[in-house]
């Protein structure tokens, strides 16, 4: 029966009495066997190396690399019993590299920083915007319009200051991903684009490092784990050819439930733990599929490696020496970056208006006529327009712009004065597209405001929302 006197004549320094090596043989841990049973133990554990290490932070023993701070932090991953100390220790020396700050890499990075991964790599070059606070739950008010990565950094820290935290300020490019991926045991693809996407898996694939993907727009999730297993895929091997960049929705554009990036990146981080810890199925060769709406969780099969894929066939085109000179902007066709599209110059500038000008040409018309001319033709999606417009605009989303002509026709009859016919869209890309097609059908005097909606309310309404 264990009593206090007997905990007392255990072996000094083990934690626990059902532990003491003596107990088994002598039953009150005293006796002529206690100290030969124990030598042997001792030489056996390695019991003076450990206690070595143990005598620089207490009295106590332990078999296991980890200190009395990280045994109190992690004590229900050591307490459960599917995870347990060897996990946590592997957690513990691991690297995790995240690329993007964004919906998915906040929870990921987050989750991960909490659970105790060795070092871990935030990479964003962008800084915080208002629009992302919905979903992006690392950030804060506060930290808007500072640099992403930062952002990330302080939360992470804030949360667990017993991890390694590296901030790369800058976009990944095919110039330095092999030499900063290579520093890392996995990646956490959180970007958005493609060309990002095609170059942290060959990057994977040339490094040899496993790949968490996962992507969330609208109200639809998926993640894989690439580049895993003796066949597991890379992106490439399902996606030899990039989709069409019209076929691409980026949440600016498309919208996203703010929680389902938060479901899926918080999934990252739960492969990235098993990857590193060596515990569990990963989720290789499948692709977990999320329908928030219907709440339905779904698995699909993936096919194994593709033997003519250019990061990982047979006859890899793409190496150490060849991924740095790939140009993956114009493989896919788009750029190498989240946010907002670039600005496209279908239209000589000389033939556009500034919002200010347009202003000026819109309150003449006001003055001359009595009241605004049906002259400004929106050509945003109906539910832009109905989140907030010009006065008098009138809606035909560019997408149906051709077939509704005879509408532009009637609005157009009903103008008096010669105010040309004002076109505008969100940020100045679609109005230069509708000018195209409006003066292909004869009316020539169309002119399309630059910048937009957005360029409107940062030079002439700062009350009006930039979406
Ligand atoms: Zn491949």
């Amino acid at each position: 029966m264990r009593t206090t006197d007997k905990r007392k004549n255990c072996v000094p320094g083990l934690l626990h009495y059902e532990a003491c090596p003596t107990r088994d043989f002598t039953g009150d841990c005293t006796g002529a066997y206690k100290w030969l049973i124990t030598a042997i133990y001792f030489w056996r554990t390695n019991f003076f190396v450990k206690s070595k290490q143990a005598a620089k932070a207490g009295t106590y023993a332990a078999e296991h690399s980890l200190n009395k701070h990280q045994v109190e932090r992690y004590s229900r991953h050591l307490l459960l019993n599917s995870f347990g100390l060897t996990a946590q220790e592997k957690l513990c020396s691991s690297s995790v590299l995240i690329v993007g700050c964004g919906g998915l890499g906040s929870p990921a990075a987050l989750y991960l920083a909490a659970c105790g991964v060795g070092t871990l790599g935030l990479m964003d070059h962008d800084s915080v915007d208002a629009s992302n606070l919905h979903r992006q739950v690392i950030h804060t008010e506060e930290r808007v319009g500072t640099s992403k990565a930062q952002s990330g950094r302080k939360a992470c820290e804030a949360l667990n200051s017993l991890i390694k935290i590296r901030v790369h300020e800058e976009a990944l490019s095919a110039n330095i991903a092999l030499s900063i991926i290579g520093q890392y045991d996995m990646v956490l693809d959180c970007s958005d684009n493609a060309p990002t996407r095609y170059l942290i898996s060959d990057a994977c694939v040339v490094t040899g490092k496993p790949l968490v993907s996962a992507a969330a727009v609208g109200t639809d999730g998926q993640l894989t784990v690439y580049n895993y297993g003796e066949d597991g895929p890379c992106y490439r091997c399902l996606f030899p050819k990039p989709p069409a960049p019209e076929n691409c929705s980026r949440c600016s554009d498309a919208g996203v439930l703010g929680v389902v990036p938060g479901i899926m990146g918080a999934l990252q981080a739960l492969e990235a733990i098993k990857i590193a810890s060596g515990k569990g199925d990963v989720l290789n060769k499948r692709m977990l599929v999320f329908d928030a709406l219907s709440g339905k969780f779904m698995t699909v099969k993936l096919r194994s490696k593709r033997a003519g894929c250019a990061a990982c066939g047979e006859h890899p085109t793409l190496s150490m020496s060849s991924l740095p000179e790939f140009d993956y902007k114009a493989f896919t066709g788009q750029e190498a970056q989240d946010g907002p599209p670039v600005p496209l110059q279908l239209i000589p500038s000389s033939e556009r208006l500034l919002p200010r000008d347009a202003k000026t040409i819109l309150d003449q018309a006001l003055k001359d006529s009595g009241a605004i001319e049906p002259i400004v033709l929106d050509v945003r999606p109906r539910i832009q327009y109905q989140l907030m417009h010009l006065p008098h605009a009138v809606n035909i989303p560019i997408e149906e712009l051709e077939n509704r002509m005879p509408e532009v026709k009637e609005l157009l009859s009903n103008r008096s004065g010669s105010s040309p016919l004002l076109v505008i869209c969100r940020r100045g890309n679609a109005s230069q597209l509708a000018v195209q097609q409006l003066r292909m059908a004869g009316y020539i005097d169309a002119v399309d405001i630059i910048g937009g909606m957005t360029q409107w309310s940062r030079d002439v309404d700062s009350s009006m929302p930039i979406l």
